[in-house]
């Protein structure tokens, strides 16, 4: 039997992949795709009651409960909130753990998001996969370097608006509304998120607010029939795999459409 692929859903906090990929990530693991889960920070100050410690402790088994949703290997955080910086170590921390999962797909935040936390992660992970297969290049723990290809997509951002309310227009949609019922029942396990992005972000319902970013991301596909949808933007493929393909597109055939970005010629 060959070995499963595997892909590797990365957020910033517990609840950005539930957020923005998890329909994409439910499809690939009924593909066959073996699924990693990671949320970079702790999410230590989500919270202004709890004690840091308690918060720290109820986030990471909400992130654990919600990546056994769809039996995904979920991978402990590294720093702690607001602290997740374009810097030495945690880029050879995160170079450890792309070399030990050796993903050929990779879901990452967006490049550009409302949240510095967001923005810095995409850009630590888009270097830990650009560095796999550096020999000279020491991961923190070491790991051996690992030489298969990789493909990267960035999700969209939070609400689909960047910093500066400004649209973001995917050019990869993925229908999920065969399993969106899973993608809220991922995003529910993190309970103690709902009076807290209640109090601090107006967001009455966070399960509803991720049903109605879908729906946005589904209309915007211009799709019919399509009640609720995923966006990606392509990462260059240079330095990362010697063609420009598009795995995503080609395993998720039947619940993909495709736009070309407004680049092309
Ligand atoms: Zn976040």
């Amino acid at each position: 039997m060959p070995e499963k692929p595997r892909v590797f859903a990365v957020g910033a906090h517990p609840d950005d992949v539930e957020f923005n990929m998890a329909g994409t990530l439910a499809l690939l693991v009924q593909a066959g795709f073996e699924p990693h889960m990671m949320n970079v920070a702790r999410s230590n100050l989500d919270s202004n009651e709890l004690p840091e410690a308690e918060i720290t402790r109820i986030r990471l088994r909400e992130a654990q409960n919600a990546a056994q949703v769809i039996g995904a290997v979920h991978h402990p955080p590294l720093v702690d909130d607001l602290m997740i910086f374009y810097e030495d170590g945690l880029l050879r921390q995160m170079s450890a753990v792309i070399r030990e999962i050796a993903p050929t797909i990779v879901l990452l935040p967006s490049l550009n998001d409302y949240m510095e936390d967001h923005t810095n992660t995409a850009r630590v992970v888009v270097t830990a996969c650009f560095s796999r297969a550096m020999r000279h290049y020491r991961s923190r723990p070491q790991r051996e370097p690992t030489d298969q290809d990789v493909y990267l997509y960035h999700t969209q951002p939070h609400l689909n608006r960047d910093g500066m309310r400004l649209l973001v227009v995917p050019e990869l949609y993925v229908n999920i509304t065969r399993v969106i019922e899973t993608k809220r029942q991922m995003l529910a396990q993190h309970e103690s998120q709902r009076q807290w992005l209640d109090d601090t972000q107006g967001l009455d319902d966070y399960v509803e607010s991720m049903a109605a970013a879908s729906a946005e991301v589904a209309r915007m596909s211009g799709q019919a029939g399509w009640e609720y949808a995923e966006g990606f933007r392509r990462h260059s493929h240079i330095g990362f795999a010697p063609h420009d393909h598009d795995p995503l597109s080609d395993v998720l055939a039947e619940f993909v459409t495709r736009q070309p970005p407004p680049h092309s010629v």
